[in-house]
């Protein structure tokens, strides 16, 4: 019997881990549930679940959740000292990493240093610390698995040797699948009135609100481009975008001798999450079998750089390296909060993103102080650039 620490239980990627769990019983038993703000939903979550822990964002979200779990045995704990807690105790065997944005860094990164097993979907914790935390990986043993679909479908394509390096292994290119958002065919003058609601309308998967908007703006394939690079230790060369509608292929690795191998599947998070939470073995995801007579055809294109400035930019930070990617996140987090409060429109996303790179020096990110430094300053000139952009 495993137990599993869900960090960010409330939202899409937690409620799709849950629903795996819940299909066995014999093998997982939930250990801690965290949420943020949506209290009455992790109570409900804990009432079905019954972990030992529950974890809210503070001492007043702890009472209420308190209050409503009644005499269940489940311990209430809060902040990041709380969620740092259940990702690394001694019980636990595996930490799905969901929570949103940088909040996930501390959290993930406990659990990495535990030596756990952690099912990495908070993007965002790798990007802004990629060395920091792939040496962590390798110091304390962790067992790394991507939940992302495309980074997961690569994981299943490369031969177990990756690590040694992508060259040694045969491999030419990681070609990373985008479905291209919702605004895939929108032209880039109609961009500018986009709304919150259209954004997150993506055509082919149900998603958090904050991803959903970087689906629309491709910054989701930026971010997961330099997820890409730490992962498996490519060269933002080796690493190209592939845009495919469907959805159906996750991703393909093209090997040396003109072999490509790609994972295919229906668009539904629960394949990747049952991959890796079974890994080495294979369980059943609940997800419906491919039909390819239904699909009939798939399409490929190449992305419109013009019209998605965000994947430039998230290209030119995974160059540039060092502290440029956090700088990137924390701008595009800042960006995309004021874009969903109607604050400022979807073209001045990159806008606000590209001044705060421009203005804001690149150091090294060689230590956790000096990325959460660049992560301050960087929300800091993007709060000024969002003022400056505001409706
Ligand atoms: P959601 O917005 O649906 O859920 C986010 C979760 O994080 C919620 O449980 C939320 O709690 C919690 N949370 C938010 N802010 C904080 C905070 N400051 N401190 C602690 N917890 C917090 O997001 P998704 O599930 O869509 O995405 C989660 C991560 O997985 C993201 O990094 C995303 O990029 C990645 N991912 C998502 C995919 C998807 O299909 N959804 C696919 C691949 C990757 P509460 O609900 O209480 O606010």
């Amino acid at each position: 019997m495993q137990q599993i620490t869900v960090l960010g239980a409330t939202g899409s990627i937690g409620a799709s881990t849950l629903d795996v769990i819940a299909r066995h019983p014999d093998r997982y038993q939930v250990f801690a549930l965290t949420a943020h703000s949506r209290i009455d939903a992790l109570a409900q979550l804990c009432l079905r679940f019954k972990p030992r822990f529950a974890v809210v964002a503070d001492a007043a979200a702890a009472a209420r959740l308190q209050a409503l779990l009644g005499p269940l045995d489940c311990e209430v704990l809060h902040g990041e000292d709380g969620l740092c807690q259940v990702s690394s105790a001694a019980e636990v065997d595996a930490v799905m990493a969901a929570i949103v944005g940088a909040a996930g860094l501390a959290p993930t990164l406990a659990a990495v240093r535990a030596g756990k097993k952690v099912l990495l979907a908070n993007k965002e914790a790798l990007v802004m610390s990629g060395a920091l935390f792939m040496q962590a990986v390798q110091e304390y043993g962790a067992t790394l698995l991507p939940i992302d679909s495309e980074h997961n479908a690569i994981f299943q394509a490369l031969p177990h040797t990756y690590r040694e390096g992508l060259k040694p292994a045969g491999v030419r290119r990681l070609l990373l699948t985008a479905s291209g958002g919702p605004f895939r065919e929108t032209p880039l003058c109609e961009l500018a009135q986009v709304t919150p609601a259209q954004a997150c309308a993506h055509p082919n998967w149900s998603m958090g609100q904050k991803i959903s908007v970087d689906s629309a703006s491709m910054m989701n394939k930026g971010l997961e481009l330099i997820e890409a690079c730490w992962l498996f230790a490519a060269k933002p060369a080796q690493v190209e975008v592939v845009v495919h509608p469907q959805s159906v292929i996750h991703s393909l690795v093209d090997y040396i001798d003109g072999s490509v191998l790609a994972q295919l599947g229906n668009p539904d998070m629960r394949t990747p999450i049952a991959h890796a939470l079974a890994w080495p073995e294979r369980i059943d995801s609940g997800v419906a079998p491919l039909n390819l007579f239904e699909l009939a055809h798939l399409d490929f294109f190449e992305p419109d750089l013009d019209k998605f400035v965000c994947l430039r930019l998230a290209r030119e930070a995974a160059e540039q390296c060092g502290t440029a990617p956090a700088i990137l996140n924390a701008a595009n987090e800042v960006a995309v909060a004021g874009f969903l409060a109607g604050d400022t429109g979807f073209l001045q996303i990159a806008r606000i993103i590209e001044r705060t790179l421009q203005q804001q020096a690149v150091t090294a990110a060689d230590s956790l102080d000096s990325i959460l430094e660049a992560d301050r300053r960087a929300r800091e000139i993007a709060k000024h650039w969002l003022a400056q952009e505001s409706l």
